[in-house]
Order: structure tokens, then C-alpha cells, then sequence
């Protein structure tokens, strides 16, 4: 039987990252996996998280047994007020509940299976482009209408708004429409609070079904408030709805696995059951979710000079994001890089869509190991003070032939 499988097609952000870890160039850049990285191009664990792990290490109290189902409500509660905002009325109504879950990517398959398994949706709207694995997600959940919505203008280097509003005004009924709450994969390009307040609109009215992808709170503008804004607008007109919160960017939790499952419901009285298939779900599935992550999100979120400290944490990824950002585009314009380059600087987040084409990916890749997404698509942390030079002129050279 085994002689039957079919070889599935690479994920092309690990493959890309392989080749990266093969080359002996030494100049060779990984601008591919979104991942935080220092100025010296070393993953960094934040001090904060250092000093939570520590105290965990030290109290005896502590053990290894199962968590519950659903994880730590601690956790959970903390971490959907840091997305709702600490004393938004749902909260007070019992409107909202959540669920501990496996990073962001386990937080859209719990819902995904849930809308589908539970609500029985079958179509899901994504942007494009997308991040890679929202299409996978909901296909496997069994979602069997997976649509884009139009969300990037290439021409424009920017958002396709009227055609963002045109397709999702086309969706079926009860259509799952995943947004992303700041920082949009892989563009760097957000809508603006007017055009949040459109898509709202549009979303009510052909009685859609918004989740909220949230994977880099605090990363775009370096401000949790601020990040949380399109979600907690929707929030305050009522909607119902559901939000997933990774951990793995802003804490720099990438293997802990540490996420959220938020949902708002219209009637406080349905939780229970709703509560009730969540966990039949995540019995079946993976039965509990691991400690470590949620142990340490929980202890900075719940003390205040912590999270002070997480903050400033926050500030020094997204303010060194911004720098290179700033770095890089001047370096281009001062090249006479063809083009224009103000784009590296208006998208936000860790990622920046260059306008490269695939040819020019690979002419950076077979020229100079510089590694990014055939999409044109960079990590901007992969870039430091100590090759933005070599990166800036590889991009010049790309472009100009
Ligand atoms: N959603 C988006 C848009 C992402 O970019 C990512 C990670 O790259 C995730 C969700 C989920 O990441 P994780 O499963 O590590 O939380």
C-alpha cells in the first residue's frame, strides 16, 4: 500500500529555508522564514521570557500533569483581553469564551473543524495572497468551497480595496471570511480604518462570518492597542465571531506551540455547548495542550511590571523591523534601483512584498545566496546593519537586469 503515495509538492518557505542552511556562501542571507532575528542574525529569546523561565524552573509547585481540554483559563482570559482590550463589554455580558490552543496555526484548525464540523460551513474566503497554510487548514477541516477574495495591487503596491469588496460581495451566505488583524502575510499592507468600517459593512450585510487571524500583535506598530484595532471594532459592533492569537512572534514562543482560540457569541447562553463540542474536538484531536508556553504567557500578562517589560521587548523588535526598513529603501533610491521603493517603508509587520518576480528571487539566490519567497516576499529581520549593504545592492542588481 505504501507503494501507492504520491509525493505531496515541498512547502516552499522550508525548502527555501533548507537551502539557506545548505550554502557555504559566506555572505549567504535568509530573508524566507518569519522568524525574529537580532542584529548579529540570531534568534532572540526575549529577556522577559529568560527571567519567567527561571522563576518556573525554581517553583516546586509546579508539575507535569495533564492540562485541562481546553488549557489554562488563566491563559486564555488573559490573552483575549490583551486582544479585545482589558475591559471591553463582551466581557462583563459572558460573551466571550476561549480556548487554549496549539500556536496560531492549531487555533484556525480547532475553529476551522469547529465552523465546519459544528456549524457546518463549507466555504472559506482568503486574500490574495495569503499566508500559505490557510488554504491547507481549511481544505483538510473539510471546507470544500476555498475562495480568494482580490486583496493586493500589484501596479499600485498596495491594497485592492474595490476588489477586496467586490468579491467578498459575492460570497455565499455563511461564508467563513479570514481577516488578518494587523500586519497582513505577506504584504505589509493593512486597510485603513475607513476601509475596515467598509468590510464590516459588507460583512454584516451578506451575513458573513469573520475570523480574525491575529499572528503579530505588538509586531506591526509596536503598540498592542493599537494592532488590536480592526478586531476590536468589530468586537464593539456586535458581530459574532472568532479570533486566533499566536504567541510564537511576539514572544518569540515559536516551538512552544502557545496560541488562542477567541470567540464572541451574540447569546452568553450558548457557551456551554458550544464549550462542550470545542472539547470533543480537541479530545480527538490532540486531547490537551502542552504547559510551558502557556505558563509563561500567563505570568507576564497577569503581572504588571512584566508585561512593562514585554512591552519594551515588543518595541525593540518592531523598532528594529523599522530601521531596516528605513535602511533598505534608502539604500535602493540611492542606488537608482529601478522602481520605487517608498512601499519598504509603508507596509508594516515583519514581512515586506517587494515586487521582485520569481526570476529575480532566484537570480538573488543562485548569485548571491540571498534566499526569499519566489513571491518576492522578505523577512525583514533577516536583514541586519551587517548586510543590508550586500542586500541592497544584490536587490539593485536583480532588478536592473
Ligand atoms: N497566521 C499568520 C498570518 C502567520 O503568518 C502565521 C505564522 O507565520 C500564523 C498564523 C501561525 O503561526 P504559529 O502557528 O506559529 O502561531
Amino acid at each position: 500500500r505504501f507503494a501507492e503515495v504520491q509525493m505531496a509538492p515541498p512547502i516552499e518557505v522550508f525548502a527555501v529555508s533548507k537551502a539557506f542552511t545548505d550554502s557555504t556562501h559566506e555572505k549567504k542571507v535568509n530573508l524566507s522564514v518569519g522568524a525574529y532575528r537580532t542584529d548579529d542574525s540570531k534568534p532572540w529569546v526575549l529577556p522577559v521570557v529568560r527571567k519567567v523561565e527561571k522563576m518556573l524552573a525554581e517553583d516546586d509547585s509546579l508539575n507535569h500533569e495533564y492540562f485541562p481540554i481546553l488549557g489554562l483559563e488563566a491563559f486564555s482570559t488573559a490573552a483575549s483581553k490583551i486582544l479585545l482590550g482589558d475591559s471591553h463589554p463582551a466581557f462583563g455580558e459572558g460573551r466571550v469564551t476561549s480556548v487554549q490552543t496549539l500556536s496560531g496555526t492549531g487555533g484556525l484548525r480547532v475553529a476551522a473543524d469547529f465552523l465546519h464540523g459544528v456549524l457546518k460551513y463549507t466555504s472559506v474566503y482568503y486574500s490574495s495572497p495569503t499566508w500559505g497554510n490557510h488554504r491547507l487548514i481549511f481544505q483538510l477541516a473539510g471546507f470544500t468551497n476555498l475562495c480568494t477574495y482580490r486583496y493586493w495591487d500589484a501596479e499600485k503596491r498596495g491594497l485592492n480595496i474595490e476588489g477586496m469588496l467586490e468579491d467578498l460581495s459575492k460570497a455565499p451566505e455563511n461564508s467563513v471570511v479570514i481577516l488578518h488583524a494587523c500586519a497582513h502575510n505577506p504584504t505589509g499592507v493593512d486597510p485603513t480604518q475607513d476601509q475596515w468600517k467598509r468590510i464590516a459593512d459588507l460583512i454584516e450585510s451578506r451575513k458573513l462570518f469573520p475570523l480574525f487571524d491575529s499572528a503579530y500583535q505588538g509586531f506591526a506598530s509596536g503598540d498592542l492597542d493599537h494592532d488590536a484595532w480592526a478586531v476590536r471594532y468589530f468586537a464593539d459592533r456586535g458581530f459574532e465571531m472568532m479570533g486566533t492569537q499566536s504567541f510564537s512572534k511576539n514572544f518569540g514562543l515559536y516551538n512552544e506551540r502557545i496560541g488562542n482560540l477567541v470567540l464572541m457569541l451574540k447569546d452568553p447562553s450558548c457557551i456551554p455547548a458550544v464549550r462542550s463540542q470545542l472539547t470533543l474536538l480537541v479530545r480527538g484531536c490532540y486531547s490537551n495542550p502542552p504547559c510551558h508556553g502557556a505558563r509563561i504567557v500567563t505570568k507576564v500578562l497577569t503581572d504588571p511590571a512584566l508585561f512593562e517589560e514585554w512591552k519594551e521587548c515588543i518595541r525593540t523588535m518592531s523598532g528594529r523591523i523599522k530601521e531596516m526598513r528605513k535602511g533598505l529603501r534608502e539604500r535602493l533610491e540611492k542606488l537608482g534601483t529601478p522602481g520605487t521603493w517608498d512601499h519598504i517603508t509603508a507596509q508594516i509587520g515583519m514581512f515586506s512584498f517587494t515586487g521582485m518576480t520569481a526570476a529575480q528571487a532566484k537570480h538573488l539566490a543562485d548569485k548571491y545566496h540571498i534566499f526569499l519567497l519566489s513571491s518576492g516576499r522578505i523577512n525583514m529581520c533577516g536583514i541586519t546593519t551587517g548586510n543590508i549593504d550586500y542586500v541592497a545592492e544584490a536587490i539593485h542588481d536583480a532588478v536592473s537586469n
